[in-house]
C-alpha cells in the first residue's frame, strides 16, 4: 500500500508506540495522586510537556493538553469569548477555508451569546486579502482565528504580516496551526533557549497569541492534541476542572502524552536537519510535476509554486472526472488519497475549501488531495505516479468514448 493521506492521519512512529505501550504498563497511574508512582507519572508528564514545548520553542507552562487538535481550538477560541463578556457586541473574524471545528465553535457562539464570524475573502490561489482583513477588524473584534496551512491544498497563510496587524489594532490572534506544526519550523519565542537549528527558524510565530496542534499529524498518536497560550492571554476555561492549571479539566491522557512527545523529538530531528525537509519536498515536487505534465488538462488548485504550500501537500484537479472514482481506483491498485477533508468525505459535494478559493466546480468535482509524510520514498511516488496516471486515461477515455 502506499499512503498518500497523510493530511488525514500519519501513522504513528515506533518511538510513539514505545512511549505509549510503557504508559499503559508501567506509568498507569494517576498524575495527580499524592504517592510515589503517581508523582512518578507526573515527572514524566512534566518531561513530555517540555519536551512538546521544545517543537515550538514556547515555555512547556503555556502548553496544554487536550483530546485532539479540535478540542485545541475549541478550547482557545471559546475560552477567549468565555473571558471577554465586557463587549457587548463581539465578533470573530476568520476564513471561509478553515477546518469544520472552527465552524463549529463560531456557529455555537453566534447562538449562544451572539458573537458574529466575519469571513476574510481570498485572494485567488487561496491566501486571505490583507487589506480586506484590515477593513474587516474593527473595535468588536475579539479575536482573528486563522489557519496557517490548509488541510487541503496546504497553502501558507501570511501570519506574520496578519499578527502584526493583529497587534496594531490591539486583537488576538489564534493560529490552527494543525497541518503545520511538526512539518514547518515553528518559534513563538518563549522557550527557555535560544534555538540555534532550521526546526525554529520562523519569525511567525512571535506575533501569535494562541496556536493549536494535533499529535496525529505527526506521527503521534490519535487522541492527543495541545494548545500554546502565550502567557497574559485572557482565557477562562471551556471545560474546567483542576488538571492543566485549571485550563482544562480531566485526567490526563497518559499514553497520548507520552506518544505525542516522543513524535515531537523526532519531529525536531527531522526539522532540525537542514537537508531532510528540501529532499521530502523536492519528491512532492517531481510527483506533482511528472503528474501535470502527463495528465493534460490537470492543474494544481493553490498557487503554482510549490514553496507557498506545505512541502507535503498537493492538491491536483483533472477537470471532468469525478475525484470518487479516481480514489476507488486508485485505492483497487494500493495508493491512498483523497479528497476534500476527511472529516466530510463520504459526500459527493465538490469540496467548499476549493470551490471558496474560487476553483470552478467542474475543477472542484475532480480534484484529488496527495499528502506524503517525511518517510514516503521516491520508488513509492513514482508507483503512485503510474496508478494516477493510468486511473485518469482510463476514465477519461471512458468520457470521450
Ligand atoms: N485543523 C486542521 C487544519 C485539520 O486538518 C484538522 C484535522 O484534519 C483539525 C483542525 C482537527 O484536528 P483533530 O483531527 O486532531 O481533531
Amino acid at each position: 500500500m502506499i499512503y498518500l493521506d497523510n493530511n488525514a492521519t500519519t501513522r504513528p512512529s515506533s518511538a510513539a508506540r514505545d512511549a505509549m505501550l510503557s504508559a499503559i504498563d508501567e506509568l498507569w497511574h494517576n498524575p495527580s495522586s499524592m504517592h510515589r508512582p503517581g508523582q512518578a507519572v507526573r515527572r514524566r508528564v512534566e518531561l513530555a510537556r517540555a519536551s512538546v514545548a521544545r517543537l515550538i520553542n514556547a515555555s512547556p507552562k503555556e502548553i496544554v493538553f487536550c483530546s485532539c487538535g479540535t478540542c485545541s481550538i475549541h478550547t482557545a477560541i471559546g475560552g477567549v469569548f468565555a473571558a471577554r463578556d465586557d463587549v457587548a457586541a463581539p465578533n470573530l473574524i476568520t476564513t471561509p477555508i478553515e477546518h469544520s471545528a472552527i465552524k463549529a465553535i463560531s456557529n455555537k457562539l453566534e447562538k449562544q451569546r451572539g458573537v458574529e464570524t466575519k469571513l476574510v475573502p481570498l485572494t485567488p490561489g487561496g491566501v486571505i486579502d490583507l487589506d480586506a482583513l484590515e477593513k474587516l477588524i474593527d473595535d468588536n473584534t475579539v479575536l482573528v482565528s486563522i489557519q496557517w496551512a490548509n488541510n487541503e491544498t496546504g497553502v501558507i497563510q501570511p501570519i506574520e504580516q496578519i499578527g502584526r496587524l493583529c497587534k496594531e489594532r490591539g486583537v488576538l490572534l489564534h493560529v490552527d496551526g494543525v497541518q503545520w506544526v511538526g512539518k514547518m519550523p515553528t518559534n513563538v519565542g518563549t522557550g527557555s533557549e535560544e534555538p540555534t537549528g532550521p526546526a525554529h527558524d520562523d519569525a511567525a510565530g512571535a506575533w501569535i497569541d494562541m496556536l493549536s496542534f494535533s499529535a496525529h499529524k505527526f506521527h503521534g498518536p490519535k487522541g492527543v492534541g495541545g494548545l500554546w497560550i502565550r502567557r497574559g492571554t485572557r482565557i477562562a476555561p471551556v471545560s474546567p476542572g483542576s488538571q492543566e492549571q485549571g485550563r482544562r479539566g480531566g485526567t490526563e491522557n497518559v499514553p497520548g502524552i507520552l506518544g505525542m512527545a516522543a513524535a515531537a523529538e523526532e519531529c525536531l530531528e527531522f526539522l532540525d536537519d537542514p537537508a531532510q525537509r528540501p529532499e521530502a519536498a523536492r519528491r512532492r515536487d517531481r510527483f506533482e510535476r511528472a503528474i501535470l505534465d502527463r495528465v493534460p488538462g490537470s492543474h494544481i488548485n493553490g498557487p503554482s509554486d510549490p514553496a507557498l504550500r506545505v512541502w507535503n501537500t498537493t492538491n491536483i484537479a483533472f477537470p471532468r472526472l469525478e475525484a470518487e472514482i479516481v480514489l476507488l481506483m486508485l485505492s483497487e491498485r494500493g495508493v491512498c488519497a483523497s479528497a476534500g477533508s476527511a472529516c466530510s468525505s463520504g459526500s459527493l459535494e465538490p469540496s467548499p475549501v476549493l470551490l471558496a478559493m474560487g476553483v470552478d466546480p467542474a475543477s472542484a468535482h475532480g480534484s484529488v488531495r496527495f499528502s506524503i509524510c517525511r518517510e514516503t520514498t521516491a520508488e513509492e511516488l513514482d508507483q503512485a505516479i503510474e496508478a494516477v496516471v493510468g486511473c485518469v486515461q482510463q476514465l477519461s477515455g471512458t468520457i470521450s468514448g
